[in-house]
Formats: structure tokens, sequence, C-alpha cells
């Protein structure tokens, strides 16, 4: 699966998930269902396996608690009967009766492939294997360059590996005075440009292999560093991933250290710049004029409908999910479009006020439209791939103002029929 697909179900699986996980058994009882699922599991086995538990939920003392482990098995076997095979990354289940006191179902298949099966009933879901798959596995050139040494690490996630240090020797400024002076000093300037060619070889011999790898930051005391990014001392393939330098107080293992803690807020524009690409690939062909972009909402979905989407750009701002909001005791009903990332706070709310036509707190969310994830599904077949773009760059402004929020960069152009 490509790079990009994934960010995309990424980004949506976070969504689900942070609305998971705040969801806790309406008493208190542990009666919420997580039940993972890996790909090749047996449905008959795992229906099975569910029909006895339901069984002994039964003999449960609390009456309660054993109604609502029952509720929430009864619902899953439900839904398992329409299961033939499982999705390739397996299936995950979270099911049970919520603070919002209905049996509530979500069903999520993971980004990576499931690697063990299990069932665990308590007073919330338990998300963490899905997390652990979430959790950001970027990895990251880190290289302090000065005068005469130069270090290399490379950082995946929190972890920073340590990879090599380097050493040249370059004369210090202080000479005698006079012509051999200049000659010094010529020869030292011949030194430390060795030094940063070295540098720069050691970079690519240690940075070159490493697939995927998202960007580098080049730290170091000195103005060496500037002079190290500047001059044609590094490989073009590498000089595209510089994210920028860092100015450090030490050399070394200390200094690679030092730039760790210090490059955060560098990294996290990684996002940014993709972002920023994406959107300037679509400008770019549009002023080329090649016929292969789409934008609007009816020409966008045209080109979808020809499968002849290659990317997908949506603004952040248009990830809204219409909403419709219900009293079951007096029938009031009220819709409202809410952001995507709103939402949790959005069915918090809800949860917590009263009818206002008769004050009933029964209030729920009855139905939901996901507009992007509609699109993700749509997209899904036709093997388009998906971009959320904020608007936190200014690209992504334009994105949103200029176009609607919604463009798409497409395999081949359409002619107008
Ligand atoms: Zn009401």
């Amino acid at each position: 699966m490509s790079q990009t697909a994934s960010s995309f179900e990424n980004y949506k699986i976070k969504q689900s998930l942070e609305r998971i996980e705040r969801k806790r058994s309406h008493t208190g009882a542990t009666s919420l269902v997580s039940l993972y699922m890996p790909h090749g599991t047996s449905i008959p086995d795992v229906t099975q396996q569910l029909v006895n538990e339901r069984g002994t939920a039964a003999n449960i003392k609390s009456k309660a608690t054993g109604k609502a482990v029952i509720a929430a098995l009864s619902s899953i076997l439900n839904r398992l009967k329409q299961v033939r095979t499982l999705p390739d990354n397996g299936l995950v289940i979270f099911c049970g009766i919520t603070q919002t006191g209905k049996v509530e179902y979500f069903p999520i298949r993971p980004v990576q492939p499931l690697t063990r099966k299990m069932y665990v009933c308590d007073t919330r879901f338990h998300t963490e294997h899905l997390r652990d798959q979430l959790e950001v596995k970027e990895q990251f050139g880190l290289m302090v360059v000065d005068r005469e040494s130069a270090a290399y690490a490379l950082l995946r996630g929190n972890h920073m590996t340590f990879l090599r240090k380097l050493h040249s020797f370059v004369p210090g400024k202080h000479g005698k005075g006079g012509q051999s002076q200049r000659r010094i000093q010529r020869g030292t300037e011949i030194l430390a440009k060795d030094h940063l060619r070295r540098a720069g070889e050691t970079a690519s011999e240690l940075f070159l292999e490493i697939p995927d790898l998202k960007g580098i930051v080049v730290g170091g005391p000195s103005l060496a560093k500037e002079n190290f990014v500047r001059g044609d001392f590094i490989d073009f393939r590498l000089r595209d991933k510089i994210m920028g330098t860092v100015d450090t107080g030490y050399t070394g293992e200390q200094g690679i250290r030092e730039l760790m803690e210090k490059s955060t807020e560098i990294l996290k524009d990684v996002r940014y710049l993709e972002e920023k690409k994406l959107v300037q690939t679509f400008l770019s062909e549009l002023g080329k004029d090649t016929g292969l972009v789409a934008y609007g909402h009816k020409e966008v979905m045209k080109a979808m409908e020809l499968v002849a989407v290659k990317t997908l750009l949506i603004s952040e701002e248009l990830d809204v999910i219409q909403t419709k909001v219900v009293c079951p005791q007096c029938n009031y009903e009220k819709q409202e479009a809410v952001k995507a990332r709103n939402f949790v706070e959005f069915e918090e709310e809800i949860i917590k006020s009263n009818c206002p036509e008769c004050g009933s707190s029964k209030l729920s969310i009855d139905d939901t439209q996901d507009f992007v994830e509609e699109l993700g599904n749509r997209s899904a077949e036709t093997g388009a791939l998906i971009e959320i773009i904020s608007i936190d760059t200014e690209e992504g402004v334009i994105l949103f103002k200029s176009f609607g929020g919604l463009v798409a960069i497409l395999r081949y152009p359409i002619r107008e029929m």
C-alpha cells in the first residue's frame, strides 16, 4: 500500500479511535466488548465462542451487567452472520451499551495486519493495538557538522540510532604573520572543503540506502553547517530532503542529542511540506494547461466516475459530518453539520444536554453522513489516493478558498463530451 493511501486511512481511523476511546459502559459495568480478528480467523469458530460467552453472561451476578453483555454479544453475532471472509488486515469490532444508553457498534479495518486474536469485555473499549499500528514510523536523518567533525544518526519515532562520527584534521585559524600565514590560510581552506566533501560522501553512504527517508536536519555550532548545506557537498537526492539547519552548542554524539531535542518543530513541518507539494503539483498542472486536473465539485465527481483520478485533494475544512439529532420522547429533530475534528466533543455535548422541547435526557445522534468517508470508500474502489489538506499552509488556504476545497490530479485528461 502506498504511503499516501495510508495517510488518509490513518487520518480517518485516528478520528474513529478518538471517538471510541471516550466511550464508557452506561452503568460502569464490564460490558463493552472489543473483538480482534486477524485475517484467516474462522467466522464459525468466533461465532461459537461468542455464543458460549453469551451463555456465561446469563450467570453474571448483576442482572444489569449480564443483560448489557448479552446485548453486546447478540449485536455482534447478528452482524457476523453477514460476514463471509475478513478483510486482508483482519477486522476489529467494538460493541456495547455506552453512556448513550444504546448499543453502539464500531467496526474498524486495521491499517496493518492484526497479529493476534483477542476478546476483551471491560468498562471501556480496548484500542491499544490499533494505536500501536498508527504510531508514526517515519525516519529522519540527523547530522551535526562543524569545521573538522561530523556525526550522523537516524531518528525513527522517538528512537535515535547513532550511526557514525567523522573527524578530519583541519588546523586552527591562528598562524604566523606574512606570506606563510596566507599560505597556511589557503591550505586550511582546502582542508576545510575536503572535510565538508567527506562529510557529504559519508551522508550519502549512510542516508541514501534508507528507503523513504523523510528528511534530514543539519545541526552544528558554527557556520560550517550553512556552508555545507549551501555548497556543493551533498548528493542532490539528499539535498532535496534537507529540512533546515539548527544551531547546537556541541558536536559529535552530544550534538546529535541536542539536535534531536531542538528539531521537533522542524520535524512536525514534514506533513506541511507534503501538503504544500501536493497543492503545488495541482497548481502547476493547472498552469501548464495539461488537462490533468479537475476542480469544482461536479467536475471532480465526473472524473471519479471515469476512474481518471490519481489523487484527490480535500481540504480539511470540507471534512464535515452531517448529523441528525433526535429525541425519542417527543420526536424533536435537528440537523447539524459538524467538523469531523470536532465530532467527539459534539457527541459528548449531545449526551449531556436535554431535549429543548420536552427536557428529556435521551437526546441522541440518530444518523450521520460523512462526505469525506464516502469519498474515501469510492476512491478505494477506483484506486484513487486521498489526501486531506489542512489550511495551515498558504497552499492549503488557496485550495480551500479558491477551489472550494476539492480538486483532483488526473491519470489522463478527460475530453469534453
Ligand atoms: Zn424531546
